[in-house]
């Protein structure tokens, strides 16, 4: 077949456009699904900049806070090295030790503390607010130790003012390297609160901030119990400590919440911080969006599938009734046998087979024997009961699948036997007697043998198109020969005439 050809059948296959309507659908599901999945890439590269974003504009604000007090504690630690501070009177000392940051909003305190843990120098009091500090850890360990730098200690609650600070200090070392106290500057943690609390990071939105050690400063949303808690040890914050900055999905353990946390250390201090995003908040409205689109391209997808497939039932039906009909237009109505149309094909192509195969084909032509009389004694009802059971009669005479028995008018009948000679007609025609002649209709009290018919036989190969004419004929011999006979058309290689072997079967 040519591949037009082949195009062309395929175009006209109602299976090819049922398939096609199940199929376009599916792949219009794939398609979306794909286009989904693609908006959810987006809304995670969306959150994750912004998160990113944050994170460098709080990390910033943090560093530059811290660097001011650096700032002023150093420059506190060195003025007090120069003599002319030592020398000053104490009031002048704190003009020259405090500069104007010891004033910023978030500073909480700024003070020197000597190495008794006294406050030496107050920025906001003159004279010094008292208090002693001996106690607290960032004193401790300047004490303990000579390098420790900037150091950040644990948040606290101030005994000046009893806000919650971050402690800020440096070290006081004496001309001979002793320890000689503290400078100590305390950030606010309100600080913290009011920056974070500007952010807005949805539902399951956090931003934490920890010292390097796992204790907690800051926490947004803000409740009280957070501050100060260690999680040093978990696993999202050892990951924090081990990459230093970068990002990843993690399950708090505060809360059970999954997040996209975008982490970082605050400049080179030991302070880490962490912008994270719940999951669900970031997929919030991709799922929104992602179930109507989904819905209606469901929704659509179903009904184009469920219509190709009633398409497909309507066809299928169509195609059923065109048999139908192709049977009904074959067959007689009354009988049920085939009619005369389907005679004259099976016949041609029996003829045709014949010739090409050189086999003989014979035909048999059945008359039912004064049938008008039986119409005329018992009612046109039990004529058509009788031949039914002629129907049934011939049908029971022949045995190959091939053989065909047709009502071909009223009374009728023929059989149309292929590959068979002139002595296998004569057998069937025999046996069509014998079963005609065990033929009863109850109803009408046809009694067996009642009912005859005059059978016309011819057989043939090259004269296949003119057998019906000579079985004809042979019909018209046995009817004149006293009807309930059989007569055979001449042979086709003697020529001998039929009417030599007149059969009569007993009735
Ligand atoms: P013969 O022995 O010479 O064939 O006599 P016959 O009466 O059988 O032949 P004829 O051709 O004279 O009459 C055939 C009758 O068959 C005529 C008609 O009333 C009857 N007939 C034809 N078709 C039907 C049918 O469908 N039903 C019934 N009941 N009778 C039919
Ligand atoms: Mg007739
Ligand atoms: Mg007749």
């Amino acid at each position: 077949m040519s591949v037009p050809d082949r195009l062309m059948r395929a175009l006209t296959s109602n299976r090819n456009w049922v398939a096609l309507g199940v199929l376009a659908p599916i792949g219009m599901l794939v398609m979306s699904g794909l286009m989904l999945l693609d908006l959810r890439r987006d809304a995670w590269d969306r959150s994750e900049q912004t998160s990113g974003n944050l994170l460098q504009v709080v990390e910033r604000d943090i560093a530059r806070n811290v660097e001011l007090i650096d700032l002023s504690l150093q420059g506190i630690v060195d003025n007090l090295r120069a003599p002319e501070t030592s020398e000053a009177s104490p009031r002048t000392r704190q003009l020259i030790l405090f500069d104007r940051a010891a004033t910023a909003k978030d500073l909480g305190v700024l003070l020197v503390i000597d190495e008794s843990g006294e406050i030496a120098v107050d920025a906001a009091a003159w004279p010094p607010r008292k208090g002693n500090y001996a106690d607290r850890e960032y004193f401790r360990a300047h004490k303990a130790r000579l390098d420790l730098g900037l150091h950040i200690g644990q948040p606290l609650v101030s005994r000046l003012t009893g806000e919650r600070m971050l402690p800020f200090s440096r070290r006081i070392s004496k001309p001979d390297g002793s320890f000689g106290g503290v400078a100590l500057g305390t950030l606010k943690l309100a600080y913290f609160t009011r920056l974070f609390d500007r952010i807005g990071l949805g539902r399951d939105g956090a931003i934490n901030l920890y010292l390097r050690n796992g204790t907690r400063i800051a926490r947004h949303p803000y409740a009280e119990a957070d501050i100060g808690v260690n999680i040093a040890g978990t696993p999202n914050f050892d990951r924090f400590v081990r990459e230093g900055s970068g990002a990843f999905i993690g399950t708090s353990v505060r809360d059970g919440v999954e997040r996209h946390y975008a982490f970082t250390q605050v400049g080179d201090l030991p302070l880490i911080l962490n912008v994270a995003v719940g999951t669900a908040d970031v997929e919030a409205q991709w799922r929104t969006k992602a179930l109507g689109i989904a819905a209606i391209v469901l929704a659509l997808c179903g009904v184009t599938i469920a219509l190709s497939l009633l398409f497909g039932r309507e066809l299928r039906r169509r195609a059923e009734m065109h048999a139908e009909v192709a049977r009904l237009s074959c067959t007689d109505a009354l009988t049920g046998l085939a009619n005369r149309r389907r005679f004259e094909d099976a016949y041609a192509r029996a003829g045709a087979d014949a010739r090409r195969t050189g086999e003989p084909m014979s035909l048999l032509m059945v008359d039912a024997d004064h049938f008008k009389r039986i119409n005329d004694k018992h009612g046109h009802t039990v004529g058509d009961e009788v031949l039914k059971g002629l129907a049934i009669c011939l049908q029971a005479g022949v045995n190959r699948p091939g053989d065909l028995v047709c009502r071909i008018g009223g009374e009728e009948f023929v059989l149309l036997l292929p590959k068979t000679d002139e002595a296998g007609a004569l057998r069937v025609a025999d046996e069509v007697h014998a079963q005609v002649s065990r033929l009863t209709v109850g109803m009408a009290g046809i009694a067996a043998g009642a009912v005859t018919v005059s059978i016309g036989t011819a057989s043939g190969v090259s004269r296949a198109e003119d057998l019906y004419a000579l079985a004809d004929a042979a019909v018209y011999e046995a009817k004149a020969a006293g009807r309930n006979r059989t007569r055979s058309a001449p042979s086709e290689i003697s020529g001998s005439k039929g009417g030599e072997r007149l059969r009569v079967i007993a009735a």
